[in-house]
Parts: C-alpha cells; sequence; structure tokens
C-alpha cells in the first residue's frame, strides 16, 4: 500500500532512486524524515500543487549512504527530509522557481543548473530563511566544471557571468 503524504503527494515518490537501486543501497525514510516530509508536502508542494498542476520529484529523501554515494553535501537538507528537487509540468524550471518564490515561505530555493528547482522548508519551529540562489557551472581548463551559487534567480548565462566576475577576484 502507498503511503499518502498529503492529496496528491505519497512517500514512494520521494524515496525511489535509480541510484540507490543501481548500488542496492536501502533508501528507505525512517519516521523522522517522513514526517519531515508530510509537512514538506503539506505546507508547501501541495498548495503549490493546487496553483500549478502536477509536479515531479526526482529527488526526495536520501539515506545518508545515498548522499554520500552521489556527492551531496554534508549539510544537505535531503536526508533529513526537509528537501526535494522538482519539476513541473507545463513550466520551465526558472518559471517553477519564480512561483515558488512568489509563494514564500520556503527555506532554501535553488534554479539548479537550469534544469530544475531544489526547495525545502525549514526543521519545525525554525525560520524559513527565504535564500534563493542560481546555481551555474563555471568551466576551469583541465578540471571538472565548479558549482557555483549566485543569490537570486537569474538565466544560466547571467549566473554564469557574475559567477565568472567573483572567481576572477572582481566586485561581487
Ligand atoms: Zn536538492
Amino acid at each position: 500500500m502507498r503511503v499518502k503524504l498529503s492529496q496528491n503527494f505519497y512517500l514512494d515518490e520521494f524515496t525511489r532512486s535509480q541510484t540507490a537501486a543501481r548500488f542496492g543501497i536501502d533508501n528507505s525514510a525512517p519516521p523522522a524524515p517522513s514526517i519531515r516530509l508530510m509537512r514538506l508536502c503539506r505546507n508547501l508542494l501541495q498548495p503549490l500543487r493546487n496553483e500549478i498542476g502536477p509536479i515531479h520529484i526526482s529527488s526526495g529523501y536520501r539515506s545518508p549512504a545515498l548522499n554520500k554515494k552521489i556527492g551531496g553535501s554534508k549539510n544537505s537538507q535531503h536526508p533529513l527530509g526537509l528537501a526535494a528537487d522538482i519539476t513541473a509540468t507545463g513550466k520551465t524550471p526558472h518559471q517553477l522557481a519564480a512561483c515558488i518564490h512568489a509563494r514564500g515561505g520556503y527555506d532554501q530555493l535553488i534554479l539548479e543548473f537550469g534544469e530544475w528547482v531544489h526547495v525545502s522548508i525549514p526543521e519545525k519551529g525554525g525560520i524559513a530563511r527565504g535564500e534563493i540562489l542560481t546555481a551555474v557551472k563555471v568551466p576551469r581548463p583541465f578540471r571538472k566544471p565548479k558549482t557555483v551559487y549566485v543569490p537570486g534567480l537569474l538565466s544560466q548565462e547571467d549566473a554564469l557571468k557574475i559567477a565568472l566576475k567573483k572567481s576572477q577576484g572582481g566586485a561581487a
């Protein structure tokens, strides 16, 4: 039986992971993260869904083992069940991020590489930071591109310009 988190969201949408399946990593959510995911749905994702239509979860909960495997940040809100990476039918990721920003109530909102949106809520009783960022990959000669987070909701082109200026020691 599927565990329902809110009217249109189910727990399995937040725990499925191709990487976990491929490497045999257990990514089932313990009770505490599951309860946070329910809050994420009821406070943010479901009201958003009611406004704009279907939302696809590309990554929700990440067990500590899965987070490590995919090279996620140690401070990631995914293993806590406080964050989800999402896209929406009929909206560009940029438009989706703008909708979430307009609604407010988020802790962190990141437009990631123009491809998807990372959104989180604060811990229960915590204050939502309302931090909005655009992630961009900055090419480097002979090295892997570096991920840079630029404040604000920007096009990849504009975010890259700012990131490059920063990395060259310019004022930013
Ligand atoms: Zn994320």
